[in-house]
């Protein structure tokens, strides 16, 4: 019988084969436990009858990702922005960035972008995995793995722990929404190693109303963001196909309804492209979704991307743009680009061989 990893299945499957085995259910968690924290050998998991270990052992293993290049962007010398590149079991790549933003030493944020599928089925215009297509769900433990990694990485090089998760790397998490969301719960609750709060977690959705509805019943009380990067409908749908499913109507009623049971304001998450969504009648625009959303904004300085054709708003353009939200009594927090050297926008270490001949939108 071929060994499996215990990590890569999720808790209820994990307890119907203990079951199976004629254990009882809540040992698969103990078993679990154990694997997150770094034991890998069945025989030193001493809670677990010896009987079940030996079991155990017969039927799985436990697996460790570990990642094929790391990137360490030469910005600044205290807060740099490092890359992950993983090569999965079958092979495949994915790729975690880590973002130090260190403003004092009480005030160190740690946050891991992590990946939730191997490619993405969304195809937007502006995104490097738009372009590689969807290959496959990742598995909790690859998802879990990434901040794992991640964080050993940190707590050796920084002797700092991981603060904050978001779920922006490859891939739309709601299109993987319950292994997402098992692997949040395992960041998240204390019998695991990591202790992340849920408010300092982030799913970001491009607007999937039926996973935003979803997270809204959630028991996990996670944030939502949402990438808007337009509020015209017709420029949203060439930006990003989704859009032509999910009008801003939809998505707008959907977020309305999210607040109305979680009480949790939405990030809006808007990428600044030159000439293309950052003019005054899309600040407008803007304006106005933001205003019927209980929400916060954070305009993003997009990462230019080889072979696609957008560019970051210039600083007078996007000047102009925030001062339209201030006007309107909104206050916009613009993110920083970093690790523009280590190609840390979504995608693009994986896609870095892919010549321009082929790369077209899914
Ligand atoms: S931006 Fe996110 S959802 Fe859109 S194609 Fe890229 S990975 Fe997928």
């Amino acid at each position: 019988m071929n060994a499996r990893d215990l990590k890569s299945f999720a808790i209820a499957e994990l307890q119907r084969e203990f079951v199976l085995l004629g254990e009882p259910a809540f040992r698969a968690e103990q078993a679990l436990e154990w694997a997150y924290r770094g034991v890998a050998d069945f025989s030193q998991m001493t809670n677990l009858p010896k009987a079940l270990r030996q079991k155990l052992s017969e039927r799985f293993f436990v697996s460790t990702l570990s990642p094929k290049s790391v990137s360490d962007s030469s910005e600044i010398e205290t807060a740099r922005t490092v890359k992950f590149l993983f090569a999965l079991e079958d092979g495949k790549e994915i790729e975690t960035v880590l973002i130090p933003d260190f403003k004092s030493e009480t005030q160190r944020r740690l946050t891991v972008c992590v990946s939730s599928q191997v490619g993405c089925a969304m195809a937007c215009k502006f995104c490097a995995t738009g372009y590689m297509g969807f290959t496959r769900n990742l598995t909790v433990g690859e998802i879990v793995g990434q901040v794992e990694c991640a964080a050993k990485w940190a707590r050796e090089r920084w002797n700092q722990r991981i603060t904050n998760v978001v779920f922006m790397g490859m891939g739309e998490p709601m299109l993987n929404y319950e292994r997402v969301m098992e692997a949040a719960y395992i960041l998240s609750a204390h019998r695991y190693p990591f202790q992340i709060g849920e408010r300092r977690i982030t799913l970001s959705t491009v607007g999937v109303v039926a996973g935003i509805d979803r997270l809204a019943e959630s028991p996990l009380k996670i944030n939502l963001a949402v990438s808007l990067h337009s509020a015209i409908e017709e420029k949203r749908r060439a930006l990003m196909p989704i859009a032509r499913e999910f009008s801003l109507a939809q998505l707008r009623r959907s977020l309305i309804a999210y607040y109305a049971k979680t009480k949790r304001e939405i990030f809006i998450e808007y990428l600044l492209l030159d000439g293309v969504n950052d003019g005054e009648e899309d600040a407008t625009a803007l304006v106005k979704f933001a205003r019927s959303v209980p929400s916060k904004i954070n305009l993003i300085d997009y990462n230019p991307i080889a072979n696609i054709d957008y560019r970051r708003s210039d600083e007078a353009r996007k000047t102009r743009f925030r001062e339209i939200l201030r006007q309107a009594g909104l206050f916009a927090s613009v993110r920083r680009s970093r690790g523009k050297d280590i190609d840390a926008a979504c995608g693009q270490l994986a896609t870095r061989s892919i010549s321009k001949k082929t790369l077209k939108p899914v």
